[in-house]
């Protein structure tokens, strides 16, 4: 079995939307727009930091691919005034963030790293590592609509993760951050830096190793107190039994090119 940020987080959510997703193969028919924003954003400063492209340039040719995917564009994000924040934020980056970072070897980008817990293999793709302002950094890039919290920038567990990997691959590192482009009319960027514990990566190969033990015993109960969290558990249709919806709003992997399908 192996592991990941994204399938801990999944099950933590709830174990029974973790089997749907994972072993049964659903997927939400309808497109997120804050996901589609990330994942292009992601592209442009991907490319950046691998070949020197201009980030601006490929953001928006891989937001132009999306205009008329049948993406249901909120009020205030259209799919308009998502492209103007795109270009606005990613300029910006150029300009002020990209001077800081030095020492970024392309190998270092989206890199894959595991790592072993009790048997089961972890693995991670971190954004980038390299130097920010002189420190070595881990960096992973957002995008949100406000800053993030402190607290729980301290707590998070992928950064946990990250530094673990890192550590268990023998690459020095001084610090984590999540480097925030936020998706407001006025284009600003956000930083948040923390440190880990070894008491922090014990707890958290700890975690590991019961979540990859309830997984491997077939334990996945519902966690109703999640139903409702973020904007709703999409495989409320399968919970409920919902033949309609689930024809509507649920696709089967085996039924989508390899190209939509998100592990
Ligand atoms: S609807 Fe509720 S119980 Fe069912 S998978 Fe989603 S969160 Fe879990």
């Amino acid at each position: 079995m192996a592991l990941s940020h994204s399938r801990v987080t999944r099950y933590d959510f709830c174990p029974r939307a973790y089997r749907y997703y994972y072993l049964e193969g659903w997927r939400p028919v309808a497109k997120k727009p804050a996901l589609l924003f990330g994942d292009a954003i992601d592209r442009g400063l991907t490319a950046l930091f691998q070949r020197g492209a201009d980030p601006v340039a490929v953001f928006e040719a891989g937001w132009q691919a999306l205009k008329d995917a049948g993406v249901e564009w909120g009020k205030r994000h259209t799919w308009d005034t998502l492209l103007e924040i795109g270009k606005g934020v990613l300029t910006r980056f150029v300009a002020e963030e990209r001077p800081r970072f030095s020492n970024v070897a392309p190998e270092h980008v989206q890199r894959s790293l595991s790592a072993q817990v009790d048997g089961v293999s972890f693995v991670g793709y971190p954004d980038l590592y390299g130097e920010v302002d002189g420190l070595r950094t881990l960096v992973d890039f957002k995008t949100a609509q406000s800053a993030y919290d402190a607290e729980e920038v301290q707590l998070n567990e992928q950064l946990t993760a990250y530094w673990w990997l890192l550590e268990a691959n023998g690459i020095p590192v001084d610090r984590v951050a999540f480097c925030v482009l936020l998706k407001l009319k006025e284009p600003k960027i956000a930083w948040s830096f923390a440190n880990r514990t070894p008491q922090d990566i014990a707890e958290y190969r700890e975690k590991l190793a019961l979540v990859a033990g309830d997984i491997a015993s077939g334990r996945f109960p519902k966690k109703t107190s999640s139903c409702g969290l973020w904007s709703g558990c999409d495989y409320r249709p399968l919970c409920l039994g919902n033949e309609t919806a689930i024809r509507t709003q649920l696709v089967l992997t085996e039924e989508m090119s390899d190209e939509e399908i998100v592990v």
